[in-house]
């Protein structure tokens, strides 16, 4: 394990070999196509990367598993009365609907935060406390994304009008069940209409209702069913014999014709399978290259699919999935706040150090977000979005955060064109992803250090720790995973002395993917190893963190809480001490033989 290995003549070969041809043809057809889910604009931009891939001779297979896709319809909203107007809404993908009925009621407005942006999908739901808003609609600021920020079922409204932070509506998706629903997951919808109107218009509304009483008729439809949708996979082999693989992947549906997201990822996917395939004879592990479509219109759908269709193969095999959404945006020249998982956090600082010449920052913990499916399985990840704009450049034109486009308010909406692309910025994304999956494919040792892994757990711990004073002890957990802290430490430095000799680096890189398997999937998943945990915020070690509930929990709900702790931490040291198992193995392995 070295973070910084690299082998400099294949990649500069490489590197050599990344154009802008290429994509940018890829973009520019792409900027012309609206690629709803399962539609025919989707299935001409399929056809156009299975043309590519079949004249460069790149093996590929395209899968059409039936999904639960939601397309959103016409939504109204006009004001009733004598000075009665029309207002332009959307509404967003799995909203219940009024099947385009009109519905009347009064219109209640409970202040949000403020250009809270996309953020709001990962903060716990505000209640409206004290208020009756039964046969209400509650307008709020938000962008009803998983119509976060407010408890509908609870409050007795009849729909919910999220007022977006700026000019234009932004689409979006409601449900928080993750790829196609299961038994567990059929209810992980709002439950009432959701609407969504811009800040001008929201903002006339409230003026209104400062005059007093606001009666409104709305209406909304959706186009909800279970659709085939396409799924483009193709396979680069590697020189070992192992059935090693990385998943390179991003989704090709699109809100709009969706430039920043995703054709220029698209692009970025399809260029490096080009490259790649080029210098296959220099790839030591497989790399597999991925189109999802359901990605905005089926919460992840298809690469959900394929982590179910999949999971034996992606086990045993896939050594790290990168995923690849907006890169390559206009004003997208710093690399903050990136998603990589603390095991890699230093290997890509190093890659975009020596590519882009720069510093780089990540978010500590990958959102449970963008096409991230394969937690449950246990797989070390690093990007999903990359570059962005500069934090004062997006203070300075008066932006709020949005969920991609390297931080361009266009995401996902109609401004979302050509003009959101960038070359050069596409040009460096192009060869930050290329260092960063050469050097993981052909890395002696993977270059992942899950100690840095159990460092995250123990932080998480201890502020779970703090929440649960004196009422619960995580002692036990925090004893595991320094015992784990220990061993790895040990191992690393058995791999250290690894050199030329294969059937250690072989040994090396199971016990490395062994550990993920056990560290990922406890560190970001409690629904289990083939399930897959909601679209929503998951904290560190989700399984101990109801310990944060204890300070404000009633008495009567304080031993259920202590019940699930007792339980979870079970679980939880039973997972590390197999974790402990491996990396002594691996040790033991690693010491020389008589
Ligand atoms: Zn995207």
């Amino acid at each position: 394990m070295d973070p910084a290995w690299r082998d400099p003549a294949t990649e500069a070969a490489i590197l050599a070999d990344i154009s802008l041809d290429e994509p940018w043809a890829l973009v520019e057809h792409f900027s012309t196509l609206t690629r709803l889910s399962g539609s025919e604009d989707e299935a001409r931009a399929v056809d156009y990367i299975t043309s590519r891939l079949s004249e460069w001779g790149i093996e590929h297979a395209v899968y059409h598993p039936t999904c639960l896709i939601s397309l959103p319809g016409p939504a109204t909203l006009r004001t009733l009365g004598p000075d009665g107007r029309n207002f332009n809404v959307k509404t967003p993908s799995f909203s219940p609907t009024t099947d385009g009925q009109e519905v009347e009621a009064e219109l209640v407005y409970i202040p949000g935060s403020q250009a809270a942006g996309i953020n709001e999908l990962f903060f716990e739901q505000r209640t409206a406390v004290g208020q009756d808003l039964r046969g209400k609609i509650v307008m709020t600021e938000g962008l009803g994304i998983a119509a976060r920020g407010f408890d509908l079922a609870g409050s007795g409204a009849v729909a919910a009008l999220f007022i977006n932070p700026g000019e234009r509506i932004h689409e979006g998706i409601t449900t928080t069940s993750w790829g196609s629903p299961d038994l567990t997951s059929t209810d992980r919808t709002p439950p009432v209409p959701i609407l969504a109107i811009n800040r001008p218009d929201g903002q006339a509304l409230i003026d209104m209702l400062s005059n007093g009483p606001v009666h409104v008729a709305f209406s909304n439809q959706t186009d909800t069913s279970w659709r085939e949708i396409p799924v483009v996979v193709a396979e680069i082999p590697g020189r070992a014999e192992s059935d090693d693989f990385l998943l390179f992947h991003g989704h090709i549906d699109s809100w709009h014709v969706g430039v920043g997201d995703n054709a220029t990822g698209d692009a970025t996917l399809l260029e490096l399978a080009r490259v790649f395939n080029q210098h296959r004879d220099k790839l030591d592990r497989a790399i597999r290259v991925a189109w999802w479509s359901g990605h905005s219109h089926g919460r992840y759908a298809g690469s959900t699919w394929y982590a179910d269709e999949f999971a034996l193969d992606i086990l045993q095999n896939c050594i790290a999935h990168v995923n690849c959404d907006s890169p390559g945006c206009r004003w997208a020249t710093v690399y903050e706040n990136v998603s990589w998982m603390s095991e890699a956090g230093a290997f890509v600082q190093s890659v975009i150090r020596d590519v882009a010449g720069m510093d780089s920052s990540g978010e500590g913990h990958v959102l449970r977000a963008g096409d991230c499916s394969f937690n449950n399985l246990g797989v070390t990840t690093y990007f999903m979005l990359s570059s962005t704009m500069p934090q004062e450049l997006v203070a300075e034109k008066g932006y709020y955060s949005v969920g991609g486009c390297g931080g361009n308010i266009a995401w996902h909406t109609e401004d979302d064109t050509i003009d959101i692309a960038d070359r050069d910025n596409l040009l460096r994304d192009m060869r930050v992803y290329a260092t960063a999956i050469l050097r993981t494919l052909n890395a002696p040792v993977l270059p992942f250090d899950y100690r840095a892994t159990v460092d995250e757990l123990s932080a998480a711990v201890a502020r779970y720790q703090d929440a649960a004073g004196h009422d619960f002890d995580l002692e036990p957990t925090q004893d595991a995973l320094e015992a784990l802290r220990d061993a790895l430490d040990e191992m690393y430095e058995a791999f250290a002395t690894i050199g030329d000799d294969d059937d250690r680096r072989s040994a090396a890189n199971d016990a490395q993917v062994d550990i993920a398997r056990i560290l990922v999937t406890l560190g970001y998943t409690r629904d289990g190893r083939f399930r897959q945990d909601p679209a929503r915020g998951i904290p560190t070690l989700p399984a101990l963190a109801c310990a944060l509930q204890l300070p404000d929990a009633d008495p009567g709900f304080r031993p259920v809480l202590l019940n699930e702790l007792r339980r979870e931490q079970n679980a939880v040291v039973w997972e590390l001490i197999q974790a402990v198992a491996t990396v002594e193995q691996a040790i033991e392995w690693q010491s020389p033989r008589e």
